[in-house]
């Protein structure tokens, strides 16, 4: 018995039905260790071991549309994106290399499905990564004429099995695309690039079905110290293709799986990054940008939390710094949330206190908060990473 505002309640008994057969379920751990990887270098963005996991995007121009590339390009470096794949397919694109590597503000990885001249083309440009499956080049002479030439400009290349066009071979011996089939093709590349001695590999096992493709990249993980490129492949429209990568994307980055990420949107490559980004951000994995919390607000509010919220989220656009601000609007939650972030702020009654690093700064007035915070960010000194 209890008693609650309509008086006294009897407890409900609830049956515990107990399966012996039912296999035993382990919780995973609340947050994964991160999966360690060899690390790569695509141009100034690291990739795997201890690195942040980039995002990347891919541009929808005809490649040798340079300006409206270039547009693209800056729009998605704009909107948070560390890395940006072009498709080189035809030999205008593979002319037009050069000159966007030249204007482009991100290192360029070259997308290439079978012709090794223009991978040649690519690397020659100064590309910075090149996509390309080393079994699909040819001989192997050319695979190996590729594997050298990337290897002496020092750059990665990505293997990308995707569930649709996977091996005949491997498509019959397996019946249909399974994780296990994705990862027989893939590791048939990777051996490729092996037994020529050349390890800056990075991976990708993409599928439409979100399920396949968390097998099949657990697998590789479970088995291989590949960096690993996360994505769903043709995830539809911003809202679907939204969904089902955080779903893909969100579930494997939470196990601690993946180093680089591509949301594949029927949108323009900065929504791309935007999801993203925020992907990363819900997973506290966003490592490379400011990232705000701010609490939904309630009655209990004491300042004007929307506008200080949104002018600081406006004012911050662009400033790539790993800094975490919390925004609270009352004391209730305010000073232990506040204090759990880089720099935060627990409202009172038309007054904040600002945060650093979990201590108490000093006491501002409502219109100060702004300008304070912005300050805090500027002179916010990231924790160094060790030298290598
Ligand atoms: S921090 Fe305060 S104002 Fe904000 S939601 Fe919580 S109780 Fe409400």
């Amino acid at each position: 018995m209890y008693e609650n505002e309509h008086g006294t309640q009897s407890m409900i008994e609830i049956p515990v039905i107990q399966n012996p057969n039912a296999p035993v379920w382990q919780a995973p751990q609340v947050k994964a260790i991160r999966r360690r990887t060899r690390k790569v270098w695509v141009g100034s963005i690291p990739v795997g071991g201890d690195a942040p996991i980039s995002v990347q995007t891919m541009t929808k121009t005809k490649t040798s549309d340079i300006d409206g590339t270039v547009r693209q390009i800056d729009e998605a470096a704009e909107a948070g994106c560390d890395i940006v794949r072009i498709t080189v397919n035809d030999k205008e694109a593979a002319d037009a290399m050069a000159e966007l590597v030249r204007r482009s503000s991100l290192p360029i990885v070259a997308d290439i499905h079978f012709n090794h001249v223009f991978a040649l083309a690519a690397i020659k440009a100064g590309v910075a990564k090149v996509r390309i499956n080393p079994g699909n080049i040819g001989s192997i002479d050319r695979i190996h004429e590729v594997l050298g030439a990337a290897k002496d400009r020092g750059i990665p290349i990505r293997i990308g099995v995707n569930s649709g066009s996977l091996e005949e071979d491997i498509l019959e011996k397996h019946g249909y695309p399974t994780s296990e089939a994705l990862f027989e093709s893939a590791m048939r590349h990777a051996q490729i690039c092996e037994d020529f001695g050349f390890r800056d590999v990075i991976i990708s096992v993409k599928s439409t079905d979100v399920r396949l493709m968390i097998e099949a990249y657990r697998t590789l993980a479970a088995r291989t110290d590949y960096p690993l490129h996360l994505g769903v492949t043709e995830a539809g429209t911003t809202k679907v293709g939204t969904i089902k990568s955080a779903v893909g994307i969100g579930t494997l980055l939470a196990e601690g799986i993946g180093d680089t990420i591509r949301v594949s949107l029927t949108d323009e490559p900065y929504k791309e990054v935007e999801v993203g980004k925020e992907i990363l951000r819900s997973l506290g994995l966003a490592s490379r940008n400011v990232e705000i919390i701010a609490c939904p607000t309630c009655g209990r509010l004491e300042v004007d939390l929307f506008k200080i919220t949104n002018e600081l989220e406006e004012r911050l656009q662009g400033v790539k710094k790993p800094v975490k601000i919390a925004l609270l609007g009352c004391v209730v939650n305010g000073p232990g949330e506040a204090s759990e972030a880089d720099i935060g702020i627990a409202a009172g009654k038309g007054v904040g206190i600002l945060y650093r690093k979990g201590q108490v700064v000093r006491r501002l007035k409502e219109e100060e908060i702004i300008d304070a915070v912005l300050e805090e960010v500027m002179n916010f000194v990231p924790e160094q990473r060790p030298a290598e």
